[in-house]
This record gives C-alpha cells, structure tokens and sequence, in this order.
C-alpha cells in the first residue's frame, strides 16, 4: 500500500492557503534554514509515521463539511513538492472530491516535480527565503539557487494562484537582502506578498529533537519589521505584515 511519512495532521487551519483547511506536514527538506519551525520535518529524531494514502484520504474527507467555497488540503513540510510523486494518487483523489489542493513550498526542488505539483495544484504558497545563490548557500546550505529561480519562473507563468511569503529575520533581513528577494518578483505584481518575522522559539523544538540549537539568527525588532514591510508595501501593489 502506498504511504506518505507524515510528522503531523492539523486540522482547522486558517493561515495556510485559502479557507479552512486541513494541513498535511510532510518529512523530508533538502534546505538547513537556521530559523526552521519544523525541525521534525528536517531531522529523523521526531515522530514520523508512514501514514497510508486512503487513511489521509479519510482524514481529509471528514474535514469536508468545515471547507466551504475556498477551503481544501494543503500539504505542507518539509519539503512537501519533494514528496509528489508518492502522495500523486492521494491528490488525485482528493481532486475528484472536489476538494481544493495547496502547497506550502521553499520551490528549491526538481523542475520535474515542480512542473507536477504545478498540475496538481490549485493554490501556491511560496517562500522567498533569499535572493542570491551565495545567501542560498551560505543561509540555507543548499546550492540549487538555479532550481528556485527556475520553479519560480514557472510559477509565474502558470495559471495556478499563488502568494509569496518572505519570512525575514537578522540572517536574511537587510535592505540589500530584501531588495534582492522583491526583484526576484517584480513582474509578478499582483500576487499577495506576506511579510513574516521569524520567531525565536525555534531553538526549543531543535533541542528536544536532540538537535544542536541555532544561535546565528534573531528575529527582527518591531521596528526593524515595520521599516522593511513599509519598504515591500511601497514596492508591491498587495502586501500584509503578518504578525506572530
Ligand atoms: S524549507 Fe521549511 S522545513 Fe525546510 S529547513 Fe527551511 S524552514 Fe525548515
């Protein structure tokens, strides 16, 4: 039987693409982002699962009265699009249910993989954690810039909605840096762009995975944040400051 490795089902959830939605968090991340929330979807030291496709499906299903016009099944991570091919037939199934599919993604993935889940999805939630290939390697600890800035064209060619989410922090959060990430999508103009501080409970997480905790990153101050979200409000025609 074909199974997923799953960290976590929640159910409810209001912030992570249209509606009410039921988030599907899958193990697995090529990245190392200092400031990772879901350290248990990165390391192998937390309560993964193989969760079996029409279990999820199940899952999913009973959830269908709470999802109204916008709401669906976001898969999140991790690295969901890493998992694509495996969960294919559990989207599929959902899809004929009428059920709406989203991805919370960091787009740093095969082409191939983006171009599927670009298929299969209705709704694209996508990170912009950096804006250069030397702040992809030395913050994220990845080398694939080109496969960001690739799935990140297609993206903008699809007719797949979408928002972006630049999640900010002392690592990642200068003028220079933030100019950088905002010219990566200039010509797309109208899709929603979240401004998100990092917060610093981060390290907590790391240490009851037995994870050695991070000490290189901080959260902005309040006044760091609004600076920069009044500099991406004024570059962008639709953008929230998302608080934590
Ligand atoms: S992409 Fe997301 S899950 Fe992966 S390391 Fe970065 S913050 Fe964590």
């Amino acid at each position: 039987m074909s199974v997923a490795k799953v960290f976590n089902v929640q159910h409810f959830c209001l912030d992570d693409g249209p509606g009410i939605r039921t988030t599907i968090f899958l193990f697995g991340c090529p990245l190392r982002c200092p400031w990772c929330c879901n350290p248990e979807g990165v390391y192998p030291n937390g309560e993964v699962f193989d969760a079996d496709l029409p279990s999820l499906f199940g899952e999913c299903l009973s959830d269908l009265p709470f999802y109204g016009k916008d709401g669906g099944v976001t898969f999140s991570g991790g690295e969901p699009i890493n998992s694509v091919f495996e969960i294919r037939p559990l989207i599929e199934d959902l899809r004929k249910t009428g059920i709406t599919i989203c991805f919370e993604t960091s787009m740093f993935v095969s082409k191939e993989k983006f171009r599927l889940a670009l298929s299969l999805a209705d709704f694209i939630c996508a990170d912009i954690k950096v804006g250069t290939k030397s702040d992809a390697e030395s913050i994220l600890g990845y080398d694939r810039f080109d496969w960001f800035v690739e799935n990140l064209s297609l993206l903008k060619k699809s007719k797949v909605a979408h928002r972006y989410r630049l999640i900010m922090n002392t690592l990642n959060g200068s003028m220079e840096q933030v100019a950088a990430r905002l010219q990566l999508i200039e010509d797309d103009p109208n899709a929603l762009t979240e401004v998100f501080n990092t917060h610093n409970l981060m390290n907590e997480k790391r240490l009851k995975l037995g994870v050695v905790p991070s000490k290189s990153y901080q959260a902005l101050d309040s006044l760091e944040i609004e600076k920069i979200y009044t500099y991406v409000s004024k570059n962008r025609k639709k953008s929230i400051l998302l608080e934590v």
